[in-house]
């Protein structure tokens, strides 16, 4: 049978390359979904192939998870998906430690264990113990339950390296002596660990301490791997430790800071930058007033940001794209890669509400010729439309690309008053001369317009 077992792993590992590089594209996300999916049955199916499995266990352990899953996915709200991929990762975290556990247990005489079974062993508790509770924080502080604020405490950093040499030497006593109370104790300590490394990160941070984390639960898996000698799922934990780190640095990127900075430095404190001031007044439009304008607008384009999702307005924009297109204007949505609280936040609402993909464009598309745009209608988006990050150079978010909305010939802003967006600045692109400020709920003043529209 082994050679028919590896086989499958092989197809299942193709598969789920294959997969993983459709999903760089929305149009064709959902088919690479479903391929990866199709080699995670391949290699589920090649697992249960292998003699002397306990199936008892295993269909309770299926029943139980496919359950609480399907129960959780279907329950979610989709601004609650940030908290959930969340716990999904801390659950994968918490596996991998179990099974480097178990196998520690299933040894009665660890002296057999071996050195590099055992510094797997090691490697698999670690990073899955911080994974386990790190990604319990992090869930804690996304969904609100739990403040979203730095914590910090005096020594913090001290304490983090202390513990961390402690886990160094603990891992050195396990590989040399297999004891078990080295193994408990550094289960213990990365746990803590995990706890300690994400309290001083602010709740806005999150989804990249969330990507990084799901990259972690990659490598988790994949030394757990290592301990059980699994092919399939030490190849599956290389590819989501790879793309889980790829992606943080893309968010990153696009947020014009370090992976560091995200970890280690509380946003904005680090650059001690706060802006010019600004001057000017920010002008207010009524429904009606920006009705008149989009009534005789050519092309318009949708900048939709966090507040989109707040007021989950994706339905009603839906809707007064199609009645604009109807009018004859060219209707198009920009996205900022790090617009709302997790990557593809804005294009999983928009999918959500059935916009053509044709009519999404990234930055970079729209930038060149947004100047030739006549209006642009910005959805509770504040920081990725920021000019400051372009014109002041002692701006905290200088050098962040943005979506250069300020170019259009008529900018709307929604949002329902004149608070700031996750950065804390003021947008200079609300004082200026061709923006008007339409205060209100975002659904609700879409909805307004759309009847506008029909009257
Ligand atoms: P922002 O958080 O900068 O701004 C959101 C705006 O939405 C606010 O100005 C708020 O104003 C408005 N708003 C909130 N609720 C509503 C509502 N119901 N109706 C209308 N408006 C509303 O969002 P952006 O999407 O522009 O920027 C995302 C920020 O998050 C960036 O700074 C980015 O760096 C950061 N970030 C993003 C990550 C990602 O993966 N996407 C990861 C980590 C950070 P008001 O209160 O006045 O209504």
């Amino acid at each position: 049978m082994e050679p028919y077992i590896n086989f499958a792993y092989i197809i299942a590992s193709i598969l789920f390359i294959y997969g993983i590089k459709m999903l760089g594209s929305a149009s064709t996300a959902r088919r690479g979904n479903q391929i990866s999916s199709l080699g995670m049955l391949i290699a589920v199916v090649a697992v249960l192939l292998t003699k002397g499995l306990a199936f008892e266990w295993i269909i309770a352990g299926l029943a139980l998870g496919s359950i609480i899953g399907a129960f959780t996915a279907k329950r979610v709200q989709m601004t609650g998906m940030p908290e959930l991929v969340a716990l999904f990762n801390g659950f994968g975290g918490l596996a991998s430690l179990l099974v480097g556990w178990a196998e520690f247990a299933a040894h009665t005489d660890n002296s057999d264990m071996g050195v590099e079974k055992g510094a797997a062993v090691v490697v698999t508790i670690l990073i899955g113990g911080i994974t386990f509770t790190g990604s319990l924080i992090a869930y804690l502080k996304l969904s609100g339950k739990m403040g979203g604020n730095a914590i910090n405490f005096s020594g913090q950093k001290a304490v983090n390296a202390l513990i961390a040499l402690a886990i160094v030497a603990l891992g050195v006593v396990f590989v040399t002596t297999h004891s078990a109370w080295a193994l408990y104790a550094l289960i213990g300590l990365s746990l803590l660990l995990g706890i300690l490394a994400v309290i001083p990160i602010g709740g806005g941070d999150m989804p990249v301490v969330i990507a990084i984390l799901n990259s972690f639960s990659g490598l988790a898996a994949s030394a757990a791997g290592f301990v059980i000698f699994n092919n399939v799922l030490i190849v599956a934990g290389c590819l989501v430790g790879a793309s889980g780190l790829i992606l943080s640095i893309i968010m990153c990127k696009a947020m014009n800071r370090t992976l560091g900075n995200v970890l280690f430095g509380s946003f904005g404190a680090a650059t001690g930058k706060s802006g010019k001031v600004v001057e000017g007044e920010m002008k207010a439009a009524t429904v009606e007033d920006a009705y008149y304008v989009l009534e005789a607008a050519q092309s318009v384009v949708f900048v939709p940001g966090y507040g989109m999702a707040v007021a989950q307005a994706q339905h009603a924009v839906k809707e007064l794209a199609q009645i604009l297109e109807n009018n004859g204007a060219e209707v198009r949505f920009a996205i900022h890669p790090v617009a709302g609280r997790m990557p593809g936040h804005m294009n999983v609402l928009l999918a959500e509400a059935d916009v053509p993909y044709e009519q999404l464009a990234e930055m970079d598309d729209i930038n060149p010729i947004i100047n030739t745009v006549d209006v642009a209608i910005v959805i509770g988006a504040n920081d990725v439309v920021n000019p400051a990050a372009v014109e002041d150079e002692s701006s905290p978010i200088y050098g962040m690309p943005i979506i250069k909305v300020y170019e259009a010939r008529t900018v709307f802003a929604l949002k329902r008053g004149q608070g700031a967006g996750f950065s804390g600045l003021v947008n200079t692109l609300f004082f200026r001369e061709n923006t008007r400020m339409i205060y209100g709920d975002a659904k609700e003043t879409i909805t307004n317009l759309v009847a506008q529209f029909k009257d």
